[in-house]
């Protein structure tokens, strides 16, 4: 290399040198001859060469691609850069090493296989995010790449390995994954959605292909695209909803809206629409999503229940009955015609509290209560009350009221009608007069029979009158049928006298085993035939009508001995309920009485089916009035009772303290 000044400037250029000494004869050196050949041009073309082959070197070596070459069956590496021992995690003296025996780990992935295609094929292997399972820094890791297998060729073309370069994209590929389960987790949700789902861009024009829109509607494209949307919604509602539409995307509030869509079979569907605006980091609209739901079946399920309200209310209006209803929470929502002229006033007097102007002062508080408990539980409701007319004049009405309810079983409403029973209270009443004026006028001639009979005897028993045992079996038949007769004769006296108001309690300290001890011995004096066993678990005093529980104890255990007529034990038991009670309770093995009858056999005249009269005689009011009395002492009466195994007639008093 010598540094030459040539053609006006310095110039390196290269030599062959040749220096040859020059000898004289006798061999001594007089010169030297220079000859030179230039060969700048060709060193100069080498250092080309082989920078290129460093700078190469380099590239691969020290390049962020990981890049090896294998060689031979056996897939010797060869070759591999840090990029890829890096990869690997397998240290750095790999070199020399079959890849099998450096990653043992990828034997049964699809690795080795492909590489030999290529090694036996030539044609090269592409793949993206492909999954390797690597054992790095001691724990098997999923990696993934995208990596392409080279056929490595000689200088004559044959193929002496594969060469292999890769790009790890772990992050990428797991962020992809995350992306795509999350856009078929979108795309789940709305294929859940059973609505159209669409979106438009942050100015509220709908852009870009709408699928689902589309096959709504049955727009083309070009037709929805912008606001074009609009024109598929029914014109009465088109204005309203782009009004709103623009108020939302001005605001940038969810939107929600209910309209009519022309349907692509011509049909008019009803929507209900809810829209909400996606905001990018920035806290800006960058599109909107919305969602069509077909409402259209509420919609006329809803119109029909209208249409079947206006049809109720018109017939209710026709009705020469009262009609009303009420919600749910009891509170009366309408009144017919018939109703609101009978008392002259309008539905705003009544509803409410207005109510209470109609119905009779002294009905009001028990309908209220009766009202309320079946509002709670569900029951018809059922009354007798007095109703004010327009002329001031209380008339007596049946309201009846029924829950409607749904298919849950919880009330939706209440309908209820009211009719007048004036007459047949009025009826009922003469019927009344009737009873008590008969008890009156047969109690005398009863009462002097009863007394002859007792008169006669007595006699006989003093032997006043022969022969005695022909007399005395009829006259004791004759006292016990008039016994019962006078004693019917009160139950009437006392009926007419409740239903009148007009029964009356005189309460006396008094003590109730004693009573009832007294009582049971009088019933068995006349009833021998029966055992009455007495229990006495408690000994004290009641404040009460002494006369008028004796009459319920009398009724009841006749009841036992009556309805009995196989089995002759009647068990009664007096004792303490608690503190502040105590219970008389009458038990017998008799007919018993069915579950459906129990409910009723304290009402009057109510007889449980299937005695016939012959059988036992009666007239249904005897446990009618026992009622009563026992709740005048503010006590209770129930009873227990199987059909054909008895019953357990308890009632309870409250102790004085
Ligand atoms: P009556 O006995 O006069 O019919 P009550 O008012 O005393 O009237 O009783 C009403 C009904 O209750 C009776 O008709 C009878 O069906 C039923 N009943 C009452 N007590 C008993 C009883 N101990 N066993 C079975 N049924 C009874």
């Amino acid at each position: 290399e010598i540094t030459l000044f040539r053609n006006g400037k310095n110039e390196t250029g290269w030599f062959n040198l040749h220096y040859q000494p020059i000898r004289e004869d006798d061999n001594s050196i007089s010169g030297i001859l220079a000859s030179a050949n230039e060969v700048t041009d060709q060193v100069l073309a080498r250092k080309q060469t082989e920078d290129s082959n460093k700078r190469y070197n380099m590239m691969v070596m020290q390049s962020p691609f990981a890049f090896a070459v294998l060689k031979s069956n056996d897939m010797v590496i060869t070759l591999a850069n840090d990029s890829i021992k890096e990869m690997w995690g397998k240290g750095k003296e790999i070199e020399g090493k079959p890849l099998l025996e450096v990653l043992p780990e990828i034997k049964d992935q699809p690795f080795p296989v492909l590489l030999n295609k290529v090694y036996t094929t030539g044609i090269p292997f592409y793949a993206n995010e492909s999954l390797v399972q690597l054992e790095r820094n001691g724990k098997m890791e999923d990696v993934y790449f995208n990596f392409v297998y080279q056929p490595y060729r000689e200088a004559d073309e044959t193929i002496s390995g594969v060469a292999i370069i890769a790009t790890e994209v772990t992050p990428q590929a797991i962020l992809n994954k995350k992306i795509k389960a999350s856009e078929e987790r979108f795309q789940a949700a709305v294929n859940a959605v059973e609505g159209v789902v669409w979106s438009n861009n942050a100015t509220g024009e709908m852009k870009g292909e709408q699928l689902g829109w589309a096959a709504l509607t049955g727009q083309s494209y070009q037709e929805y695209q912008g606001y074009g949307w609009a024109n598929a919604i029914h014109p009465d509602d088109t204005q309203p909803t782009i009004d709103a539409w623009n108020e939302a995307v001005r605001d940038r509030k969810n939107f929600i809206f209910e309209h009519r869509i022309k349907l692509k079979n011509g049909d008019w569907g009803h929507f209900s629409v809810k829209s909400i605006p996606l905001l990018n980091a920035d806290g800006l609209v960058c599109e909107w999503v919305g969602v069509h739901i077909d409402i259209s079946d509420r919609y006329r399920a809803e119109k029909a229940i209208i249409e079947s309200e206006k049809q109720f209310r018109q017939m209710a209006e026709l009705m020469p009955q009262k009609v009303w209803t009420a919600d749910a929470e009891g509170n009366k929502n309408y009144f017919n015609k018939t109703l609101l002229d009978y008392t002259g006033f309008s539905f705003e007097e009544l509803k409410g509290n207005g109510w209470q102007k109609i119905i009779h002062p002294d009905d009001w508080g028990k309908n209220k209560t009766q009202w309320e408990k079946c509002i709670s539980t569900g029951q018809d409701y059922e009354t007798e009350n007095r109703l004010r007319s327009k002329d001031g004049e209380y008339l007596w009405h049946l309201t009846r009221a029924v829950p409607i309810k749904d298919e849950d079983g919880k009330i939706q409403m209440w309908v209820g009608s009211k009719t007048e029973i004036q007459k047949l209270k009025d009826d009922e009443q003469l019927k009344g007069d009737f009873l008590k004026m008969v008890s009156h006028e047969l109690k005398t001639p009863v009462t002097s029979i009863k007394g002859y009979v007792q008169l006669l005897l007595m006699m006989l028993k003093e032997q006043e009158v022969t022969p005695s045992s022909f007399l005395e079996t009829p006259l004791l038949r004759i006292d016990s049928q008039v016994k019962r007769l006078s004693r019917l004769i009160s139950e009437m006296l006392d009926l007419s006298r409740i239903e009148s108001g007009k029964l009356e309690i005189q309460k006396e300290l008094f003590s109730l085993d004693v009573l009832l001890a007294e009582t049971v011995e009088d019933i068995r004096f006349t009833n021998t035939n029966h055992t009455i066993n007495i229990s006495p678990d408690f000994t004290g005093m009641v404040y009460g009508d002494k006369d008028r529980i004796e009459q319920v104890i009398i009724n009841l255990i006749n009841n036992a001995i009556k309805y009995s007529p196989d089995n002759n034990v009647v068990e009664v038991r007096v004792y303490a309920v608690n503190d502040t009670q105590v219970g008389i309770s009458i038990k017998d093995d008799g007919i018993g009485i069915d579950e459906e009858h129990q409910q009723n056999i304290f009402n009057r005249f109510y007889r449980a089916a299937g005695q016939s009269e012959e059988n036992y005689a009666g007239f249904g009011i005897g446990l009618f009035i026992a009622k009563e009395i026992i709740e005048r002492h503010n006590g209770s009466i129930t009873v227990e009772s199987e059909k054909g195994k008895g019953s357990i007639f308890t009632f309870t008093l409250p102790l004085e303290k």
